[in-house]
């Protein structure tokens, strides 16, 4: 999943990075409110972790103008503990939760679960498809009860087609979701990562879609 984080703080901006590319999140940084806002009109993104209080436009004119131009991505704002006011205005501007700073960090990736979760149209935390259960909050994978280790590349890949039954992902959506600006693509990388997950999940369960792309199919 590929995410943007709008943080003028460096110090908080790289411990937020750490923490969600720890993940295995594709993540873009920006600093300042004119950067985010080319950044979603040129990109798309699967979460928006939204600073309010930024240089240059502040996080609310990006998410009005996010929300202005119809983009349903995902805004989770950060405000500081007693800031009611601008948490209530940020939600009625598009945001869909908040998240307090200082973050506590396991909270910040839990909401980042759960409103991946809720963008995708489910309810339920844990995926179980062919055969195969995962639970995104851990990572865990088990193929007929057997655990399974992924890596976080192979995670990355799996994660928004399993999301998502049925829908073909091209190649260039997979490398979207994966790769981050600045990260080296090679340019088979995604056949390599799906070839990777065919061998530890079974041949089912990641179908090619000639010509078009990935996708795995619905129960
Ligand atoms: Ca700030």
């Amino acid at each position: 999943m590929r995410l943007l984080l709008v943080e003028d703080d460096q110090m908080i901006g790289e411990s937020v990075l750490d923490i969600l590319r720890a993940e295995g999140y594709a993540v873009d940084w920006v600093k300042d409110g004119y950067l985010a806002d080319a950044a979603l009109g040129a990109q798309s993104y699967d979460l928006v972790l939204l600073d309010l209080g930024l240089p240059g436009l502040d996080g609310i004119e990006v998410l009005r103008a996010l929300r202005g131009r119809k983009q349903r991505t995902p805004v989770l704002i950060a405000t500081a503990r007693d800031s009611v006011d601008q948490r209530i205005r940020g939600l009625d501007e598009g945001a869909d939760d908040y998240v307090l700073k200082p973050y506590d960090l396991g909270e910040l990736l839990a909401r980042v679960r759960a409103l991946l979760r809720r963008a995708a149209g489910r309810a339920e935390p844990a995926y179980e498809h062919l055969g195969v259960v995962i639970q995104p909050a851990t990572r865990e994978v088990s193929v007929a009860g057997e655990p399974v280790v992924l890596s976080s590349r192979e995670w990355a890949v799996l994660e928004p087609l399993i999301a998502r039954p049925g829908m073909v992902l091209s190649r260039a959506q997979l490398e979207e979701k994966i790769f981050g600006w600045g990260d080296e693509v090679s340019s088979n990388a995604v056949e390599v990562y799906v070839h990777g997950l065919r061998k530890k999940l079974g041949s089912g369960l990641i179908q090619t879609v000639r010509g078009v792309g990935y996708m795995v199919p619905k129960a």
